[in-house]
């Protein structure tokens, strides 16, 4: 049975990189009938950042990410967060230790600093081990002595030099590296009586019997000291499939998309707002105004295709298309307008009630009591616009003047639509409008045109001076569909307001 994680440590709020990864593992999970594990990777307790683990949850849940097991959902291979596992590691660390796989260090930060100063690029691996305060340079007694009187220490997983590691990637193949450029990774302190991250990964992913690691592309390197872990521990048969996903590079591609751009480059890269105690508030999708089906759609395709041209899939489309054959190497460019497309797209799906419904809160923030109006009368409004907006928000530009009766005009139509004959012609197109027995749209359009015709008037120039007087400016839907919207009365009174 397929079993994936999602493992976010709790250090800020999720990443929209993140997301994605949860997502892919979603799908996956999905598609082969397999579950899918939250588990919070949290034994970095300096970077612990509070109310992370919430906004992820949070996120989750609004993006439809559903969880089988985890910190909330429970499991049968629980505790889900590894600050609760602490005897686990502890004993796993131990049969690393007695199988000679692993060693104490007790050099001091200082001390390898000062080593860092003095040997260039310096790094802590068979090479240099012996020259260290540790187990294998120390005699035993000096090591029993150290770890009486309470002096902290590591340990440090012993890589054998000179061996080709493969990792197999579903997605990139066999990638080789010698073990010669690996370092003693610490994967243990004493201090804190905590793993580093790389055991508590491991060793999480064998007892939770995880068979698909997929994860960003940043953690490849790390993927052959995980493949050399495995084998220690002996679990090499059961070992997980990796899977490298590509990066998410900033707009124009040069460089990975940070945590910094989106606020600088002016789109969110959190799936929610997020107020991180006394500091900036970074912008979210939520509260931009996305759906969570056009976040989850747009996401999807960063990276990956369902090898057509579809572009619109719902979570159960995408989770039947998804595979890793058409998963992408190369970094996905993070093409922040076809997100909005995707959101314009999604609303367009809608119907007008549920736009409607939508649209209620921002006629509040405006100053308009939404209850004044019929929900029909709503759903006509929207229906009008809604193929022009990227945004519920975007309602209220293109549907004020339904609400409010504009006080001013827009100067340059006024300019080039209204000259000395508008009034007195404004004055005609009143008594034509107030003569008509049915005001809807179909029924005033062509008398109206033809009392224009008639007259010989510019056609341009008496609708845009109408529009005008309704609208406050020369745009917005057809002129006669808002006016059977706004009724006869308030369409005659706008036209005089704007004559005087
Ligand atoms: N805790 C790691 C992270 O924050 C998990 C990496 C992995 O999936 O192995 O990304």
């Amino acid at each position: 049975k397929v079993r994936v994680r999602f493992a976010p440590s709790p250090t800020g709020p999720l990443h929209i990189g993140g997301v994605r990864t949860a997502l892919y593992n979603y799908l996956f999970a999905r598609k082969h009938g397999g579950d899918m594990i939250l588990r919070i990777e949290d034994t970095d307790s300096n970077r612990f950042v509070p109310g992370a683990e919430d906004y992820i949850n949070e996120s989750l849940a609004w993006l439809g990410i559903r969880i089988d097991e985890g910190v909330r959902e429970g499991g049968a291979y629980g505790p889900y967060k590894q600050s609760e596992r602490r005897d686990i590691y502890r004993e796993h660390v131990r049969m690393l230790l007695d199988s000679g796989r692993a060693y104490i260090a007790f050099d001091t930060p200082a001390e390898l600093d000062a080593k860092r100063s003095e040997v260039a690029n310096f790094q802590y691996d068979a090479s240099t081990r012996m020259a260290m305060r540790n187990s294998l340079s120390l005699s035993a007694d000096e090591v029993k002595s150290l770890i009486d009187s309470g002096t902290q220490y590591v340990v440090r997983f012993k890589v054998e030099p000179g061996r080709d590691v493969v990792v197999d990637d579903l997605l990139r193949g066999k990638v080789t590296i010698n073990s010669s450029i690996l370092d003693d990774k610490v994967i243990y302190k004493s201090a804190d009586d905590l793993p580093t991250y790389h055991l508590a990964n491991i060793v999480d992913d064998h007892l939770m019997e995880v068979t698909h690691v997929i994860r960003g592309e940043e953690w490849l390197p790390s993927a052959p000291l995980h493949v050399l872990l495995y084998e220690a521990f002996g679990w090499s048969d059961t070992a997980p499939k990796f899977v490298h996903l590509p990066l998410l590079l900033k707009p124009d591609g040069k460089g990975k998309l940070s945590k910094r751009d989106g606020d600088r480059l002016g789109f969110p890269v959190f799936p929610l707002e997020w107020h991180p105690e006394g500091g900036e508030i970074s912008s979210g999708y939520r509260e931009s105004g996305y759906l969570p089906e056009a976040v989850v759609n747009f996401l999807a395709l960063l990276g990956w295709n369902p090898g057509d041209d579809t572009e619109i899939m719902s979570m159960d489309q995408l989770i039947d298309k998804f595979d890793f054959s058409h998963c992408s190497k190369a970094g996905a460019k993070f093409d922040y307008e076809k997100g909005r497309w995707f959101n314009h797209e999604y609303l367009q799906m809608l119907s007008d009630e549920s736009l409607a419904r939508l649209f209620k809160p921002v006629l509040c923030q405006h100053g308009v009591n939404a209850d004044d109006y019929s929900d029909e009368f709503l759903a006509h409004v929207v229906g009008l616009v809604k193929g022009r907006i990227y945004f519920v928000k975007d309602l209220w530009e293109q549907t004020k003047f339904f609400f409010v009766a504009p006080d001013e005009y827009s100067a340059k139509d006024v300019k080039k639509r209204w000259n000395e004959d508008t009034p007195r012609i404004m004055g005609e197109l009143i008594e034509v409008l107030l003569a008509l027995p049915d005001f809807g749209s179909k029924a005033a359009e062509p008398v109206v045109l033809d009392w224009i015709a008639s007259k010989g008037y510019h056609l341009g120039n008496v609708m845009n001076a109408f529009r005008l007087t309704v609208v406050g400016e020369c745009k917005g839907p057809h002129m006669f569909d808002i006016t059977e919207l706004l009724g006869k009365d308030e369409t005659v009174a706008r036209i005089k307001k704007g004559v005087e």
